[in-house]
């Protein structure tokens, strides 16, 4: 892994400013130069799940022959929202994967039904979703995961297998936590920042711009503004003859024990 690469090197690193400052002058900014770039270097790893960082996320899959891309909806189900997203997808007959919050989907059994019935895939995105996932231990990750499987388990009788991470941060007890539980880490490509204040316009041109086969749009159930998005990207798919597709499908992995 990338993490303990670099954290060697900057061992090693950190020896030989140790000794140099034993035998000769190492001016302290020098120390602190070398502290902010290991911890810069650590915090970008953990939020960017694209870089591997940490572990080895499922990001797109550009060896794929055909025309296939994947959305996928982080957050949901939500019970104004995703209704919209679920007919918009049978209308232009795009099948998308949706990660689910086991709080949420506890609430709303029936459109978690309904997701899988529409030929779409499902997966993990924890219990809580908590702000402070990232300083869970490995146990209570590991702890968030299966209670969200079981859950889903209940509603569908399916055993997910696919996990993204909440704000898409990773960290060695995540990693830890994903060997525990087997689960796949699915990141994405294309970030689309459609929970931000952005435009339309701008989110729809954050996805379509270069877009190509094998790549993994992030989107959110959770907005009007998502919906309108959706469709416009919908459009755009017919017009350059993309198809989505379940991001099992386009990763060629299973989607459920
Ligand atoms: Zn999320």
């Amino acid at each position: 892994m990338r993490f303990y690469t670099i954290n060697a090197l900057a061992l090693v690193v950190f020896f030989g400013l140790l000794l140099a400052g034993f035998f000769g002058d190492v001016p302290a900014w020098l120390y602190i130069l070398f502290i902010f770039i290991w911890v810069v270097i650590t915090a970008i790893g953990s939020f960017q799940i694209k870089w591997n960082y940490h572990l080895q996320s499922l990001n797109h899959n550009y060896k794929i022959s055909d025309n296939h891309i994947s959305i996928t909806f982080d957050d949901g189900p939500n019970p104004e929202f995703t209704p919209k997203v679920l007919s918009l997808l049978k209308e232009y007959n795009a099948k998308a994967t949706f990660f689910l919050i086991g709080k949420k989907a506890e609430k709303h059994p029936g459109i978690v039904r309904q997701i899988i019935d529409e030929g779409h895939a499902i997966g993990n995105h924890s219990y809580s979703h908590s702000k402070n996932f990232g300083f869970f231990s490995a146990e209570k990750v590991a702890a968030e995961l299966r209670q969200t499987n079981s859950i889903l388990k209940q509603i569908t009788g399916k055993e997910l297998k696919l996990f993204r991470p909440p704000f898409g941060v990773t960290n060695p007890n995540i990693k830890n936590a994903l060997k525990r539980t087997g689960h796949f880490s699915i990141g994405w490509s294309k970030r689309s920042f459609d929970t931000t204040n952005l435009s339309e316009k701008r989110i729809l041109g954050r996805i379509t711009s270069n877009l190509k086969k094998g790549d993994i749009i992030l989107l959110h159930d959770g907005s009007a503004k998502t919906v309108a998005v959706l469709e416009q990207l919908l459009l755009f798919l017919q017009l350059h003859k993309l198809q989505s597709v379940p991001v099992n499908r386009l990763l060629e992995i299973e989607a459920y024990a």
